[in-house]
C-alpha cells in the first residue's frame, strides 16, 4: 500500500476510522490489516482476531448502503482451544486498574475478570462458556460490578452488578 495514499501506522496497518473508512475516498478497511479508534477503551486498537474479522465487514457493508452513519466499535472477542481447554476471551484490559479471579486458575475452569472504575472492561474464560456470554453483555453495557460477588464463581456473572 505504500505510495496509494492510505495513511499506515507504527505496525504498518491501515489507519481507518470509527466507520473504518482509509484516508482514500471510498476505501474501506477491515480485519487483520486495520486499526481504528476505539471510543467504548479510548484509544487505537489493532485487532488480530477472527470476530473482528467477521464483523468489521457488517459496518462497512452499512455505510456504503445506509443513509445513518454505522460507527464500529465492538467489544473485541476472540475463542481458542487450547490444551483440551475452552479459552474464551471479550473486551479489552490495558487500562484497567484491578483484576478479580472467579475460581481457581490451577483447576480445569476458571475466569478473570479486569475492571476499571468498577466497570467490567475485560474477561478471560477457561471452560466457562456462560460467564463469557454474561460478561460480553455487561461489558457492552458498561455495567458496574460488585467485585465481593464477582469473585464467587458459582454466582452467576450478571448477578454481580452493582447498579
Ligand atoms: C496460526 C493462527 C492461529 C489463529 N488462531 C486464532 C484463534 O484461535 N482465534 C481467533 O479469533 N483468531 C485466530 N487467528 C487470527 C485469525 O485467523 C485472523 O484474525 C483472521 O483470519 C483475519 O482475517 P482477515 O480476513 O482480516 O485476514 P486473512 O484471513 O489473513 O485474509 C487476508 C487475505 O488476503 C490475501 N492477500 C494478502 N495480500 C494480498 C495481495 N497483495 N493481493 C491479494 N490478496 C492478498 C491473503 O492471501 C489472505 O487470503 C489465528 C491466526 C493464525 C495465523
Amino acid at each position: 500500500l505504500a505510495g496509494s495514499g492510505i495513511a499506515l501506522g507504527a505496525h504498518g496497518e491501515i489507519l481507518a476510522d470509527d466507520r473504518l473508512r482509509t484516508s482514500l475516498a471510498d476505501v474501506y478497511a477491515v480485519g487483520d490489516c486495520a486499526s481504528f479508534p476505539s471510543a467504548r477503551y479510548g484509544e487505537r486498537l489493532l485487532v488480530h482476531h477472527w470476530d473482528n474479522a467477521l464483523q468489521g465487514p457488517r459496518t462497512v457493508a452499512a455505510n456504503i448502503l445506509g443513509e445513518t452513519p454505522a460507527v464500529y466499535d465492538p467489544v473485541p472477542y476472540f475463542w481458542s482451544e487450547q490444551f483440551g481447554r475452552f479459552v474464551q476471551y471479550a473486551g479489552h484490559h490495558a487500562a484497567a486498574d484491578r483484576m478479580v479471579w472467579r475460581g481457581d486458575p490451577a483447576g480445569p475452569s476458571w475466569t478473570v475478570c479486569w475492571l476499571r472504575e468498577e466497570r467490567l472492561v475485560a474477561l478471560l474464560a477457561v471452560g466457562r462458556p456462560r460467564d463469557l456470554a454474561q460478561g460480553r453483555r455487561l461489558i457492552e453495557a458498561g455495567r458496574h460490578m460488585d467485585s465481593e460477588a464477582l469473585s464467587e464463581p458459582a454466582r452467576p456473572l450478571k448477578d454481580a452488578t452493582a447498579d
